[in-house]
């Protein structure tokens, strides 16, 4: 059965055609500018070359309707018609407690993801917006829901609660929720087969390290504690992305500058972590390594600080499972930056951790980097969010069939 994989933004739509049998990806793809000037849509097959269309787009319906005349086209098409696509899996950033796996979608739930937008303002009424274009479209088609969130439900209580009045909890939810779950879930369970281990054995701390980044510790293969919060914008140094700081920051910056608070969220979304750190010159590790290798001081406080963050983190989630036997490293940076890696294992000595320099310039594949005699495995492996997806949607949709 083919898989179309849909990732909503609020002016953007990623999709991904996936054969559930191979686990193939057919034709990929992202309709930019959704409601925009200037949108397009940017499609790609393997062993093809990238096809750019612009064609205006003035709504997610509209791109939806293009993503399906594209694979179902004459020109560049991959299926014959609609039908061959047997569902479509969503990206969903927030689903509360409400939702603990990947569900059906029907009204009741599109409902209660409605419900959720409180939570995640920006992303989940971008996500709604794809899932209703795809009803409307393609309203004989299953669609499943998979939740950014879910994996992280299993945290204990000790581990998701703020330590704020517990009526904040009760009445209005606050607590940690944690994010890029599907991407732990997916890397957690890999490094366990690579490590020819059972992953109900074993007590794993994974770096998702991107634009956004967060570390989760994964113990039993559950998740019991991750570091972003109630937001993505807890825990780590990101990209654009202040992570933990003093709260009572926000009122002294809104004293000393004269700022409102939607403009302050605005800096410590868009213009903090190592973006702000490094004076404005990057949120792209690749400028801030260059600089950070030029010796320049931009680059090294940014990635310094980058990097030891990143090692509390896994220092506090080995005290948090209470042990460790091994860490992953996943997404744009933690795949590809050997530089990265080193500086943050650096801070690893006391675990017995020690890396293998041979093995850690690799990249591109799933690969042990550390050193035969290293007591914590410490692992490579590139994520695939869109096949995790795909293969929770394929799950439920032939449980529906049975
Ligand atoms: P997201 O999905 O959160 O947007 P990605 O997982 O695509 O992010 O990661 C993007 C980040 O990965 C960027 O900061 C980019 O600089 C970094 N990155 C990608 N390739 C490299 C590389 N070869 N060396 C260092 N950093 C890299």
């Amino acid at each position: 059965m083919y898989i179309l994989v849909i990732n909503c933004g609020s002016s953007s739509l990623k999709f991904q055609l996936i054969d559930s049998e191979s686990e193939q990806m057919i034709a990929k793809g992202i309709c930019e500018r959704i409601g925009i000037e200037g949108s397009r849509l940017i499609y790609q097959r393997p062993g093809y070359d990238k096809l750019v269309t612009d064609c205006s787009m003035e709504d997610h319906k509209k791109a939806i309707q293009m993503v399906i005349d594209t694979l179902t086209g004459t020109e560049a098409g991959v299926v014959r018609s609609l039908s061959q696509i047997g569902a479509v899996g969503h990206r969903i950033v927030h689903g509360g407690e409400k939702f603990s796996s990947a569900t059906l979608i029907d009204q009741t739930v599109m409902d209660a993801i409605s419900l959720c937008s409180e939570l995640a303002p920006l992303h989940n009424p971008a996500n709604l917006t794809g899932i209703r274009a795809c009803r409307e479209l393609m309203p004989e088609t299953p669609m499943v829901a998979v939740f950014d969130t879910a994996f992280h439900q299993t945290m204990p209580e000790e581990a998701f609660l703020y330590g704020i009045p517990y009526s904040f909890y009760e009445n209005n939810k606050i607590r940690r929720y944690g994010f890029h779950g599907t991407s732990h879930a997916y890397v957690s369970e890999r490094a366990a087969q690579v490590m020819g281990e059972d992953i109900t054995g074993l007590k794993l701390v994974v770096c998702h390290l991107g634009n956004g980044a967060s570390v989760t510790a994964v113990k039993f293969g559950k998740s019991v504690d991750t570091s972003m919060g109630m937001t993505p914008l807890e825990g780590l140094i990101m990209g654009t992305r202040c992570g933990d700081m003093d709260a009572a920051i926000i009122r002294f910056i809104a004293q000393k500058e004269g700022q409102t608070l939607d403009e302050i969220m605005d800096i410590l979304n868009k213009e903090s972590g190592v973006l702000g750190l490094s004076g404005g010159l990057s949120s792209d590790f690749r400028d801030l390594e260059a600089a950070y290798k030029e010796g320049r001081p931009e680059g090294q406080r940014a990635l310094k600080a980058f990097a030891y963050r990143t090692a509390k983190y896994i220092g506090a989630y080995t005290a948090a499972m209470n042990g460790v036997d091994g860490i992953c490293f996943t997404a744009g940076l933690g795949e590809n930056s050997p530089v990265i890696r080193e500086m943050i294992c650096g801070y690893l000595g006391y675990l017995g951790v020690s890396l293998d320099r041979e093995q850690n310039e690799k990249r591109g594949k799933e690969l042990i980097v550390s050193s035969e005699d290293s007591k914590v495995k410490v692992l490579v492996i590139p994520t695939n969010e869109e096949l995790a997806i795909a293969r929770e949607t394929y799950r439920l949709v032939k449980e529906a069939c049975l």
